[in-house]
């Protein structure tokens, strides 16, 4: 039965190979460097398209570069994506172990080609590296950052490879009375060339989406966050809180903001000079996020200005938090930083008559109350 020609197949999957390659390397220079992997895919799926095209010229070119350097290549490459795959998700690479296997690979497939001249034999060995670089490719795959559709999608395409290999595993024994020929017209190579392809096309957007993905998260965290801290930027918290006052309207829950500012923090800075000042500002930072609920929001509004939104929080409960928050401060359990202090502002609205009318106007309240803390002695809470 012959449906394709499974010399284009190969040619096809070459050309389209070479094309998400290119795609890849502009990627991998264009993309932050922080996000890895990327050159190690393009070369990947370069060496996997090379090798495609390598092994559609069967009886063309001798065979040692059809078979033999075709088969280094797909390997390579194989090893390549798994390299990459370790890279972006910042695991350490072992590259020794890894290009043992492999060479003593390379020659099991020469043994295969020239030795014994074992069709099958090649066919198995080949299938099986298949199967063991796609079952390790889909795990990495399935835990890449960030775990959403390029992830799943490029997991799923791992799974696939593993499932074709072991098809052609199963199936080999249909073509025992073969000799050499990977243009022999049976329709199980030509399935598996056909999904060979198809897999190569899938995983190079895969790739494509999950670094995709990762960049529009970095960017996202980048225009939101602030460098040295993490805690959200002035900008970020007032859009959150224009969406948490809304709610608290709706359901008539109050809002309540505290403004915190640490005490006396010219004077760490001068003493322990600025690289401890920024240390004292973390630790703040860490301590106090550690001690919010899911739905509050720490926002960094200044140098060690901080402002906390506590979402569905009445006036007593605010106080606690505040409270909470200036007693964990002045307790110092990381010695290598020196002792502080904060002062805290509370202020709550649910909106009604009288109380804040605005996020800005709540701010306005918590920050006069915060004045009040420090006129009153510092480290204690107002409001
Ligand atoms: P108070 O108790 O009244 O708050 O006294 P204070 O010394 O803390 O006064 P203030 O809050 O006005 O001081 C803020 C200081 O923080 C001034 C500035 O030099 C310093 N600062 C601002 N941003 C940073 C930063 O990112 N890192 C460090 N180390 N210092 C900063
Ligand atoms: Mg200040
Ligand atoms: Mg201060």
């Amino acid at each position: 039965m012959e449906f394709i020609d499974p010399r284009s197949f190969l040619f096809v999957a070459s050309l389209l190979g070479l094309l998400c390659a290119m795609v890849l390397a502009v990627q991998a220079r264009s993309f932050p460097g922080e996000i890895e992997g990327l050159g190690d895919w393009a070369k990947a799926v370069a060496l996997i398209a090379c090798g495609s095209g390598l092994a559609c010229l069967r009886g063309v070119l001798p065979s040692f570069f059809t078979v033999v350097v075709a088969s280094a290549m797909f390997l390579f490459g194989q090893l390549l994506l798994i390299v990459g795959l370790r890279r972006y998700s910042g695991r350490a690479i072992h590259w020794r172990p890894a290009l043992d296997i492999l060479g003593a690979l390379v020659l099991v497939i020469i043994w295969l080609t020239y030795g014994s001249q074992h069709y099958q034999g090649r066919l198995f060995v080949m299938a099986l590296a298949h199967i063991v670089f796609s079952a390790v490719g889909a795990f990495l795959a399935w835990r890449a950052p960030p775990q959403g559709f390029g992830s799943r999608f490029l997991s799923g395409f791992f799974l696939l490879g593993l499932l074709v290999a072991l098809y052609r595993i199963a199936t080999l024994p249909a073509v025992v009375d073969l000799t050499d020929d990977i243009f022999d017209h049976s329709l199980i190579q030509q399935v598996y060339l056909g999904f060979f392809s198809l897999g190569v096309l899938g995983l190079s957007i895969g790739l494509i989406l999950l670094a995709n993905e990762r960049l529009r998260v970095e960017l996202e965290f980048m225009a939101t966050r602030d460098p040295m801290t993490g805690a959200l930027n002035r900008r970020a918290f007032f859009s959150r809180a224009e969406l948490e006052w809304a709610r608290g309207k709706r359901s008539r829950q109050p809002l309540a903001a505290i403004a915190s500012d640490i005490d006396f923090f010219k004077k760490v800075n001068d003493t322990h000079g600025h690289h401890v000042g920024d240390l004292v500002i973390k630790d703040f930072c860490q301590r106090t996020g550690e001690m919010l609920r899911i739905p509050d929001v720490l926002a960094r509004f200044g140098g060690e200005e901080f402002v906390i939104l506590l979402p569905d929080t009445g006036l007593a409960e605010a106080r606690q938090v505040a409270e909470r928050i200036r007693k964990e401060i002045q307790k110092r359990p990381n010695k290598s930083l020196p002792a502080y202090t904060v002062s805290l502002g509370v202020a709550v609205s649910s909106g009604a008559p009288g109380q804040p009318a605005s996020i800005e106007a709540l701010l306005a309240v918590a920050d006069e109350k915060l004045y009040q803390a420090k006129e009153s002695g510092r480290n204690r809470v107002a409001g």
